[in-house]
């Protein structure tokens, strides 16, 4: 595994991406304190047996959450990460393609990003929240991120909808709560609440579930398939559910759920590929 330099990784290539990363950045603590200090000490006794699990919960989603965010960002994927030898055979060396951006002879599957400005390899798709491309060598990182925004922001919106919608409905049902949630900007600055804030953060919430489910049902099918966005509609690189998951989660793939820090070494170096028995 090839790390990217700090400097390069943590740039952000476009205004959207630094946009994108800010709105993370900023919402994974935040939501991580408001659930903690204003929602949890409402459901469960502090110091109780449920709040120290859910809490330890809680911790473990979002050093997950974060690590594999920065895994993907840090992780280097790029043709720039190998050094590139086409092959001698003829047969193989035709499945190689010229990029004309890169002037360089790139590998099947290596495909060129307009933001990153540059080739990558298996590249799946440029991510605007990690502002990076996600390729060979951190689709892991990329799916775990993705899994763990899910199951958080799902849990966190169960329980603000509680704290919201029955613990405090006296406060919330309300027309302003409304207008809080389809012009929050507008709202917070006219009145700048506690509650308001909560309601924010809620919205955010749901967005966050919303999205990532979303992206998760998007990305499923070819992940189990083999694929990447290029190829959703194709089976060329099928080798079957599990080969197809060690090929993205590594040899290790049944412990990398603990944490991107679990060594799982790629069964595949990205570059030399060849189509699978199920071709179109
Ligand atoms: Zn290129
Ligand atoms: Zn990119």
């Amino acid at each position: 595994m090839i790390l990217r330099p700090l400097g390069r990784a943590f740039r952000p290539r476009s205004i959207a991406d630094g946009a994108c990363f800010m709105l993370i950045a900023v919402f994974v603590p935040i939501t991580y304190i408001f659930q903690v200090t204003v929602i949890m000490p409402e459901l469960h006794n502090v110091g109780s047996f449920w709040y120290t699990v859910i809490w330890l919960a809680g911790l473990f989603l979002v050093f997950n959450l974060t690590s594999n965010m920065l895994a993907c960002m840090l992780v280097d994927t790029s043709i720039k990460m190998v050094i590139l030898k086409p092959p001698l055979e003829a047969h193989l060396l035709s499945r190689w393609h010229m990029c004309d951006m890169c002037q360089t002879l790139v590998p099947p599957r290596a495909w060129h990003c307009e933001v990153c400005n540059v080739c990558v390899l298996k590249r799946d798709h440029h991510c605007r929240f990690t502002c990076c491309c996600i390729g060979h060598h951190n689709y892991r990182y990329f799916f775990y991120y993705l899994l763990y925004m899910c199951i958080g922001a799902c849990y966190v919106s169960i329980n603000a909808s509680i704290y919201l919608w029955y613990l405090h409905a006296d406060y919330y049902w309300r027309p302003y709560t409304l207008i809080t949630i389809f012009v929050p900007a507008l709202s917070l600055t006219v009145h700048a609440s506690w509650e308001n804030f909560y309601v924010v953060i809620y919205e955010l919430n749901l967005l966050a579930f919303g999205m990532s489910t979303l992206l998760l049902i998007y990305h499923l099918p070819m992940f189990k398939r083999g694929a990447v966005m290029k190829e959703r509609q194709s089976t060329k690189y099928d080798l079957g559910l599990r080969a197809n998951c060690e090929m993205v989660l590594g040899k290790r793939m049944h412990w990398t759920w603990l944490s991107p820090f679990v060594r799982s070494d790629l069964p595949h170096d990205g570059v030399n590929w060849l189509p699978g028995p199920k071709k179109d």
